[in-house]
């Protein structure tokens, strides 16, 4: 059996995914180097885009205590964007956005 393995940390000095077989994979398939979840573009999966008006916003943080993949970028106690890259467009932050500021709306990525 192979499997694709998509982390830059898989495939030193190459531009595609690496392909290892099942004698590589550590036993249990356990994650030998934590926090590489980093690694994967997760935003490559969505198909909806939350767009953010920095205008309307009042950076109560809503957003970013539900988004449940850290995907909110907060600086000095201040929301300054959002992280497409592992954003995966799952809508929690424009639904826990206060109805009355309505800062994120969800909209179709193009392509999707
Ligand atoms: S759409 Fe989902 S993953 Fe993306 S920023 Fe909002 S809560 Fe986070
Ligand atoms: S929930 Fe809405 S108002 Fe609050 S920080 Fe996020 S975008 Fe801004």
């Amino acid at each position: 059996m192979k499997r694709k393995l998509n982390g830059p940390a898989d495939r030193p000095g190459t531009a595609g995914p690496a392909v290892v077989g099942w004698q590589e994979m550590p036993r249990g398939c356990v994650i030998l180097n934590p926090g590489n979840a980093l690694e994967y573009q997760t935003g490559d999966w969505r198909s909806f885009r939350p767009v953010w008006d920095e205008n309307l916003c009042i950076h109560c943080l809503r957003c970013w205590i539900f988004c449940p993949d850290d995907s909110i970028v907060v600086r000095d106690g201040t929301m300054v964007g959002i992280d497409y890259d592992h954003c995966k467009g799952c809508g929690i932050c424009a639904r826990e956005c206060p109805p009355k500021v309505g800062a994120i709306e969800m909209q179709k990525e193009s392509g999707a």
